[in-house]
């Protein structure tokens, strides 16, 4: 937008509405209030119960009563009837008393004073440099006790930093209360608030889109929280995000040391959830080894295997000491008895618990092997295998655990084995049962013989054969007409036994094979390595998708092969490999100029039209990079890899699946911190690729200037300064005026794809004809994580989201 309307739309807003900005020449005083653009949230000065002090704060603009979510002077109050929120010699925000006393300053050490400070729409108070735009300082980096969807919480070991909330003192008196919320450097970090300088509650260890402390959060609930941690960097982010059909959300702190998420249908406010809410959820409320039982009376059991540590305590109600152990470990008091331990140990599995304090994250990757990992490990208490988690293991005593009704977690306690053998009665019982089982289990086999012979098949009941038939008359019932069903020694043989020198790329689903059939015909096949985290089902998932899925702008599937261990996905073979192959390559790149440039994004925009809207199917990609770009001998691209892929039904538009997975960089923000994909996620991975085709810069490794700008950052400062032209990759050598028009506008389409919020970014029906036309495009808004790359914090978002991919393999390039 031109400086004209601009100044057109403030005088516009200020004559209208009091103030749009804050600048040195017009304050805000008493009684005045500045609002945001949209008419969202205001902010002004309140006097909480009419008691004469004065704070300046930010509230609901709409909301009645009052609910005000940041104060600036809250340890501080203006007593006098008038008093100034201004901008100082300085540049930073301060507020002065009916004396011209600083009662509060936004601190810092700005030193232009050509600044001005807004109230955005997102309820941010920010201090904008009038010159550069960048934002001086911003509310949402100053936390009183409410979060706001975008703000966040974060730790940065080393920094020494941290962002928490801290409670009201009471509902009055906006002054730091006893009661802090902050999340931890545990690895999974989780939430605390704290009592002083003592846990008052746990949200229990974060499982990558719910706290496993708090069975509300299942499957079924749309999770509004997101955390990254980046554990190499000790740093860590917690957000929250912006409720879906929720106008309003916060999450407050209140004085009574509760966290509440609460949420607006617009009439009324609906909590979300709240904790602590039960008197187990008070931390350590049974002592060590203690159980909470939420729907128990007495509240406190020992755990199995455990008894009070004081009994008369115990029986008075005080719990606080625990209980300990009946009988020893076996490795216990004898350091050289782990091969013992493991004999004479045993785990028994304790379900819908909320895991305890101070576990450890240990690197195993499945329930057995964790397992075997806390057998051996003589000071290993308990392990539990979580979903979004993996292995947890426990080397300490056991605090704070809560069984729940339903949901929680099922953790195994190591225990002295003789504590699992129960009384002479029930081992008799046992017995009695496993001898009829057997017997029972005896007549069904012989009767399975009998049937077996009769039928006269095979050797083995489940012979390889058959398990071929299976997965082929699978996949026939789905309709996967013209798909081949290729033989292992005709795929071997066109490979030369999938030999190294054949080798086209490596994919995170297996390796990428150059064949030839028989008939001459050239071929790429995709052998599923046996460790590849592409199972049965992605398989399965790729051959059924794609079969249904003709475009010239997608990649052919020809065949398949099942043998045994081994699965092969068998395509058509496209001689320029992918698009990293040349974008990032210092010679190849020269062969794409900008017209061809222009035709591969326009290529896979129509790809993903096909997908999204035109197929007969709703497909949502879930991977799109520019390694899965492959392009054609005449430069055609075309999208592959459609092992995440997901198919949407009917009025269907956003799905969780709980796990994320994708690749660095390219990963809409809801997508990363939620699990939440939809089209709007496939529009922002589209827009990465958008502006890594442009700039020939890869998104992954792009690092500009001292502050070490992203790429998304440098192209929206770039776009916002110079209108995107010079963001052209420079090995091209010189553009058209043409081509450089052209380019500006697929910036603009970029950043238009990237915007933070889903409901922005436009479709993909949207922005094809955004790239076909030449009708004004709407302005985009500053991507999250460009908002102040000088300051630490958003580049901490940064930085973290880049290490935000559970399927490392994936982000690997072709070769
Ligand atoms: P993918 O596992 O699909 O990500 O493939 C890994 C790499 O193998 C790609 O980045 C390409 O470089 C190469 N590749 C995959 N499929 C083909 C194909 N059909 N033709 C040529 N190269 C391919």
């Amino acid at each position: 937008m031109c400086i004209g309307v601009w100044f057109l739309l403030i005088t516009t807003m200020f004559s209208s509405c009091g103030h749009a900005a804050l600048t040195t020449s017009s304050p805000l005083s008493v009684g005045q209030t500045l609002s945001s653009p949209g008419g969202s949230y205001e902010l002004g000065f309140f006097s909480p119960n009419n008691s004469g002090d004065q704070y300046v704060g930010i509230w609901f603009q709409k909301v009645t009563p009052r609910v005000i979510v940041w104060v600036a002077n809250r340890e501080k109050p203006v007593s006098s009837p008038s008093a100034n929120l201004t901008i100082s010699s300085n540049g930073s925000l301060i507020l002065l008393d009916g004396k011209q006393e600083p009662v509060w300053s936004s601190g810092g050490d700005v030193t232009s004073n050509k600044c001005r400070a807004e109230l955005l729409d997102t309820g941010n108070l920010v201090l904008v440099d009038n010159v550069t735009g960048k934002y001086l300082w911003q509310s949402f980096e100053h936390l009183g006790d409410t979060m706001l969807p975008l703000t966040s919480l974060m730790y940065d070991i080393p920094n020494n930093k941290k962002r928490i909330l801290t409670s009201w003192k009471s509902e009055t008196d906006p002054s730091p209360g006893e009661f802090v919320a902050e999340i931890t450097p545990q690895v999974p970090s989780q939430g605390l608030i704290l009592k002083g300088s003592s846990t008052y509650w746990r949200s229990g260890p974060w499982a990558g889109t719910r706290f496993t402390g708090i069975p509300e959060m299942d499957e079924s609930y749309v999770n509004p929280l997101g955390m990254v941690q980046d554990v190499v960097n000790g740093t860590g982010v917690f957000a929250f995000c912006v409720l879906r059909n929720f106008n309003l959300s916060y999450i407050k702190l209140t004085p009574e040391g509760s966290l509440r998420i609460q949420r607006n249908n617009e009439t009324n406010w609906i909590k979300h959830f709240e904790g602590p809410v039960s008197a187990c959820d008070l931390y350590g409320r049974c002592g060590p080894f203690g159980l909470c039982v939420r729907s128990g009376t007495p509240l406190c059991q020992c755990l199995k295997g455990f008894k009070p540590k004081s009994d008369e305590e115990w029986r008075s109600g005080n719990w606080s000491r625990g209980c300990v152990r009946r009988t020893d470990l076996s490795c216990q008091g004898d350091s050289s008895a782990e091969t013992q331990g493991k004999d004479r140990d045993a785990f028994y599995r304790v379900s819908n618990i909320k895991p305890p304090d101070s576990y450890e994250l240990a690197s195993f990757s499945n329930e057995e092997q964790c397992h075997q990992g806390c057998l051996r490990n003589c000071s290993c208490t308990a392990f539990s295998y979580i979903s979004g988690i993996g292995c947890l293991v426990w080397n300490r005593e056991l605090l704070d655990m809560v069984k729940f009704t339903s949901g929680g977690e099922t953790l195994s306690l190591r225990l002295a084995r003789s504590e699992l053998t129960g009384s002479k009665r029930i081992k008799m019982i046992t017995v009695s049962i496993l001898s009829l089982s057997v017997f029972l289990i005896l007549v069904i086999a012989a009767c399975g013989c009998w049937r077996y012979r009769v039928k006269k098949i095979g050797a083995s009941i489940i012979s390889k054969e058959n398990l071929e038939g299976a997965w082929k008359s699978d996949l026939q019932s789905q309709d996967v007409s013209g798909l081949s069903f290729f033989e292992i020694h005709t795929l071997q043989t066109a490979t030369n036994n999938f030999r190294e020198l054949n080798k086209l790329g490596q994919g995170g689903f297996g390796t990428v094979y150059k064949g030839k059939l028989v008939d001459g015909k050239e071929i790429a096949v995709k052998r599923l390595s046996s460790n590849s985290v592409q199972g049965t089902e992605e398989f399965m998932n790729e051959i059924k998708l794609i079969s249904k899925l003709q475009h010239r702008n997608l990649l052919r599937l020809l065949g398949c092969c099942i043998d045994g261990e081994e699965k092969l996905l068998v395509f058509e073979y496209m001689v320029n490999k992918s698009l990293d192959t040349f974008l990032f390559d210092l010679k190849k790149k020269l062969e794409i100029d900008w017209p061809k440039r222009f035709n591969i994004i326009q290529g896979i925009a129509r790809g993903l039209l096909y997908l999204h809207r035109d197929s007969f199917l709703r497909v949502v990609h879930r991977d799109l990079k520019v390694s899965n770009i492959l392009l054609d001998e005449k430069m055609n691209p075309k999208i592959s890899d459609f092992g995440l892929a997901r198919m949407f039904q009917g009025n269907q538009h956003q799905d969780n699946t709980g796990s994320v997975v994708g690749t660095l960089g390219y990963m809409a923000p809801e997508y990363a911190w939620t699990g939440t994909f939809s089209e709007k996620s496939d529009i922002y991975s589209f827009g990465v690729l958008i502006l890594e085709i442009i700039t020939g810069k890869e998104i992954s490794s792009f690092s500009y200037g001292k502050d070490s700008k992203n790429l998304l950052s440098y192209t929206w400062e770039s776009w916002s300064e110079t209108g995107g032209a010079n963001l052209l990759d420079q090995d091209l050598g010189d553009f058209d005026s043409v081509n450089s028009v052209e380019a500006g506008r697929c910036v603009h389409i970029g950043l238009l794809c990237v915007q933070h919020q889903a409901i922005d970014r436009p479709n993909i029906k949207q922005v094809m004809s955004m790239l076909t036309s030449t009708t004004d495009l709407p302005k985009p808004t500053q991507p999250m994580f460009v908002m102040d790359t000088s300051d630490e914090d958003s580049s901490l978002s940064q930085r973290s989201s880049d290490r935000f991919s559970v399927d490392e393999n994936k982000s690997s390039k072709g070769a």
